[in-house]
């Protein structure tokens, strides 16, 4: 179907079909979100109109969510903004405000459980020039595959003190004999067989196709083994079952990957932690639960500038559907001041068009990223880190990416 000058995106057989003139749905964002948006946006037209002229062009059409959304229609998330996620298939956000009391818990939450976006993507690579706490930034190059719609974050918890947390703590004595301290709250932590897989295959066919050398498990298997360990477990059976000639565990690979496979392996979490600032290079691809995966894509990115650089995506891979978003939060003190980073949204913008199979264009926007820090024309953040920085607005910065990504 086609709405104003554009396409919609189509999926057949397991494959996006990308029009020219493709339909994109966005969220501009709250607080620091116009600023980022107006960047991000005339730094992504102007990479596809550098790679293509006139031929391709993204249709931009602006959907409503957050604060915005609520004092349009009285409602944080309209129905029209999840059906215009559904109908064009891949959008692009900036951040949201998270309402507080207003029964959604998180309207970024909320989007990827509606729409099953069960694989958030985050890309960790260095820029030269950003400046970094540690020594060698330049050795972090990971793609952090965190499960997107289960563990704890499905939020089925009980208050301590109320009477259904205090029935369940009876049945879980009675039934399962646990002894569980009377003024307790509860979570419950669910992770799926089917669930994981899924995410895991995402994380192995991504590393495939991208000529990685590994994909590793992060979990704390050793303490939560029915949860956790379990996840390890269904990792290493699909990588069995699925790729017997493309992949090999690192046991069989003796440690090195041979020609045109990838090894599997897995480590605990809390050694992760420790090993990826130790020997950053060690690790490719990384497939995660959602808690652990959350923990670890921060971490990882403050490893190479932090939060203002960080790109990420929502993504179900067997239907399409994806959002991209800017990874960092509505920055509420700076909004309308056109001084924050764009990088993170402008870097999410680059991760769709590779997504759409517009590569030229993501690569022209970092090339373009990668001169503009080079040559020291930067926000306010980097600036205040960087000796010798000439510090440049939002806009600027977004205006230095589009001429040099010419060059
Ligand atoms: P935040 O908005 O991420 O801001 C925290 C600090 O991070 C800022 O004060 C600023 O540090 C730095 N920062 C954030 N974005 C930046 C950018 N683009 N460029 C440079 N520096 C940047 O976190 P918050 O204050 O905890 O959260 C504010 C709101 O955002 C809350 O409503 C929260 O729920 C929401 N949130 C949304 C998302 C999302 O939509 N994905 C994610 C996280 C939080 P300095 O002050 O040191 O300069």
């Amino acid at each position: 179907m086609a709405s104003a000058a554009g396409e919609r995106i189509t999926f057949v057989d397991g494959k996006m079909v990308v029009p020219a003139r493709p339909v994109i749905p966005f969220i501009e964002g709250d607080g620091t979100g116009s600023d980022i948006w107006r960047a991000a946006v005339k730094v992504i037209d102007r990479a596809v109109e550098v790679c293509w002229r006139e031929k391709r062009r993204i249709i931009w059409k602006e959907v409503y969510a957050g604060e915005k959304a609520f004092r349009e229609t009285g409602n944080w998330l309209p129905q029209e903004t999840i059906e215009a996620f559904q109908e064009y298939r891949v959008g692009i956000k900036g951040p949201l405000t998270t309402p507080v009391g207003e029964g959604i818990r998180s309207l970024n939450v909320a989007l990827r459980v509606i729409l099953d976006l069960y694989a958030c993507v985050r890309p960790i690579r260095y820029f030269p020039g950003v400046p970094s706490p540690v020594k060698e930034p330049q050795k972090v190059d990971m793609v952090v595959f965190r499960e997107n719609t289960e563990d704890v974050y499905t939020g089925f918890e009980l208050e301590e003190g109320k009477k259904e947390t205090k029935n369940l703590i009876d049945y879980l004595a009675k039934s399962y004999g646990w002894e569980i301290r009377p003024d307790s709250g509860i979570g419950v932590k669910p992770i799926s067989k089917s669930g994981s897989r899924r995410l895991i295959r995402a994380a192995i066919d991504y590393a495939l196709s991208k000529g990685r050398r590994s994909v590793t498990l992060v979990h704390k298997g050793n303490i939560q083994k029915f949860t956790e360990g379990a996840f390890r477990k269904w990792g290493y059976e699909l990588a069995k079952e699925a790729y017997p000639d493309r992949v090999v565990t690192w046991e069989e690979a003796g440690g090195k990957s041979p020609e045109g496979k990838i090894v599997i392996k897995d480590t605990i979490a809390d050694i992760f932690f420790q090993q990826t600032l130790l020997r950053p290079d060690e690790f490719d691809v990384i497939a995660t639960m959602n808690l652990n995966g959350d923990y670890m894509s921060d971490a990882l990115a403050a490893q190479v500038g932090g939060i203002g650089m960080a790109p990420g995506g929502n993504i179900n891979y067997e239907n399409g559907f994806a959002i991209f978003e800017a990874t960092h939060g509505t920055a509420p003190k700076y909004a309308g001041l056109d001084k924050v980073n764009p990088s993170s949204l402008i870097l999410s913008g680059a991760m769709m068009l590779d997504y759409m199979g517009w590569a030229e264009a993501a690569r022209r926007i970092e090339g373009g990223l990668e001169r503009t820090i080079a040559a020291k024309r930067v926000t306010y953040d980097l600036a205040r880190l960087m000796d010798g920085a000439q510090e440049v607005s939002c806009s600027q910065f977004g205006n230095l990416i589009c001429e040099n990504m010419e060059r």
